[in-house]
């Protein structure tokens, strides 16, 4: 049995991890201060006694003895970054500090939820984790996407400075059950939307591309890289291959909602990068042939069942 620190483990992705780590019989400290994320995320685990959950910020320090990290802590959606992003700056940049100083400590390995933004509008395609990337460091992503590099230099220093045990993953557009229903993501969005007969908004002309990851595919290819030798660091791209226009994911959704909801077209947001597709061969190699299973139609059908189930409550 390990005992494993998630921070984050109250948002979308870290509820699931937490859920899959305890499952694995470990033991499982979830640290979050529930900005984006919600306690009926993790609910389910209180009475679990290998379950412990702290309300914690991670821009300041936090001591405990465990045996991995996983660094997830951080909003994720445009709208939630955008609205403090002084904090979501400090929040990458600060929490990275405290974590790789944890495990500096205590020598745990620690795992960096890293993102594509990192490539910001990509000028190679798709893209691998050799590409440098095309970021805006003044623009109104950019706390989130400067944030997020900045923490990845961070972890390499240590690594390189320290020796400290590092993994980074560089996750493309995920999504599942638990996402939070007003986090103005594109596929919540768009299901949310299609249920409550509202109009599917879509930003700019819907040609813009995204490849779009089942929550439970990240999570077996976050598994996997923490279980890797020392010598594999990353970054690894994990995502799904599968490119779709943003128009094509409305009317996918309109389709198995079976929704009468229009498409209506809204201004594109600044600096949206036009394409997104990751290159997965480093995963590949690295992660025990690590490629998702689960296809867009099978993975919002389970999303459009949770939304159904927690709309109607
Ligand atoms: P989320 O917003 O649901 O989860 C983030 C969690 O971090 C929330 O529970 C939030 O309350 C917590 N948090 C935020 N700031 C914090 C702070 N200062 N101290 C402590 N906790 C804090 O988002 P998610 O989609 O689950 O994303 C999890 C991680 O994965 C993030 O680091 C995100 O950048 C990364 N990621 C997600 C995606 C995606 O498509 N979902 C893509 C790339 C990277
Ligand atoms: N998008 C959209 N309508 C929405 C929300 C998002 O058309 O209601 C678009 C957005 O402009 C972007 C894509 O969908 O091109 C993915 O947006 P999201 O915020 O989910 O993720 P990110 O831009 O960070 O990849």
């Amino acid at each position: 049995m390990k005992r494993i620190l998630i921070t984050g483990g109250a948002g979308f992705i870290g509820s699931h991890l937490c859920d899959r780590l305890l499952e694995e019989g470990n033991e499982v400290i979830c640290l979050d201060n529930y900005f984006t994320g919600a306690k009926r995320n993790i609910i389910h685990l209180l009475d679990n006694p290998y379950f412990e959950l702290i309300r914690h910020d991670v821009t300041s320090s936090f001591y405990v003895e465990v045996d991995e990290i996983y660094n997830l802590a951080c909003p994720a959606s445009p709208i939630h970054y955008q609205y403090n992003p002084i904090k979501t700056v400090k929040t990458s940049v600060m929490g990275a500090i405290n974590m790789l100083g944890l495990a500096k400590r205590i020598k745990a390995k620690v795992l960096q939820a890293s993102t594509s933004e990192v490539y910001g509008d990509p000028t190679i395609h798709p893209q691998p984790e050799t590409y440098w990337g095309n970021v805006n460091p003044i623009g109104t992503r950019s706390c989130y996407d400067e944030g997020k590099r900045c923490a990845e230099t961070l972890f390499m220093d240590y690594h390189l400075q320290n020796r400290v045990r590092i993994k980074i993953i560089r996750i493309f557009n995920t999504y599942g059950p638990r996402m939070h229903p007003d986090d103005g993501r594109v596929v919540s969005n768009f299901i949310v939307q299609a249920l409550q007969g509202k109009d599917l908004t879509i930003y700019g002309d819907g040609s813009q591309t995204r490849s779009f990851q089942y929550v439970d595919d990240l999570l077996e290819g976050m598994v996997r890289m923490m279980q890797t030798g020392d010598e594999v660091t990353g970054p690894i791209n994990l995502g799904n291959p599968d490119e779709f226009t943003i128009l094509k994911l409305a009317k996918k959704v309109l389709e198995l909602t079976g929704s009468k909801s229009k498409l209506i077209q809204l201004p594109l947001p600044q600096d949206d990068p036009l394409q997104r597709k990751p290159v997965i061969t480093e995963a590949k190699i690295h992660l025990n042939d690590w490629e998702p299973v689960v296809g867009l139609d099978e993975g919002l059908q389970r999303t459009i069942t949770y939304f159904d189930n927690l709309l109607s409550k």
